[in-house]
């Protein structure tokens, strides 16, 4: 399933990990919002990661009052947790368990992991990112880096990213020659929006 969804990332412009993740992610609001919110086991996993990022937490709110199901529970186990605290003897000690991480970020992060683990296991699939319109972002080509064993296959993942860079290094010098005062000629579309092919390697989920 993953692999089908590298796969289609393969064919758009951007990283193909973050469009995988960005796909599984919403899959996984997708099945919260239609049944998860009021499951006790998905409501325990939001209790045990102890908070909502500003980000999931927009998401979420589409479920509207639908989320009074999420929260009559999860303020129970809460109530409960808060109690056990306050009759411990040491209160200190229990707080350095909880889990500060927000319990969809983490999902995300489970994803992404998955998404390149099964990348650079693959020859298939780095044979098919290679010969590509994507590029991994700086995150996800570090990453990926990070956990390949071969050194041939790392110097042809460094050389697309390169050699991409460098088109779009171009493209910005010639932005900078056109915008001069002594040119006559004005830049064109791409070198316009150069900073938008950067942008895409720079920024990620
Ligand atoms: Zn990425
Ligand atoms: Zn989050």
């Amino acid at each position: 399933m993953i692999e089908f969804i590298l796969k289609e990332g393969f064919n758009v412009s951007g990283c193909p990990i973050c469009y995988t993740t960005e796909k599984q992610m919403s899959e996984f609001l997708f099945w919260f919002e239609r049944e998860s919110y009021h499951e006790y086991s998905s409501i325990k996993a939001l209790f045990e990661h102890s908070c909502i990022c500003k980000k999931h937490e927009e998401q979420i709110l589409k479920l509207k009052d639908k989320l009074n199901n999420t929260f009559e529970l999860l303020i129970e186990m809460e109530n409960e947790e808060l109690k056990r605290l306050m009759e411990a003897k040491n209160f200190k000690r229990k707080t350095k368990d909880i889990e500060t991480n927000c319990r969809f970020c983490l999902e995300e992060k489970r994803i992404e992991k998955h998404a390149v683990k099964t990348f650079v296991k693959s020859k298939e699939l780095i044979e098919n990112y290679l010969n590509s319109p994507s590029l991994f972002c700086k995150k996800h080509t570090l990453l990926i880096l990070e956990n390949l064993d071969k050194k041939e296959l790392a110097e042809k993942i460094i050389k697309k990213a390169l050699s991409h860079l460098n088109k779009v290094y171009k493209r910005i010098e010639s932005y900078f020659k056109k915008i001069d005062y002594r040119s006559n000629e004005k830049p064109k579309e791409d070198e316009l929006n150069a900073y938008l092919e950067a942008i895409k390697f720079f920024s990620n989920l």
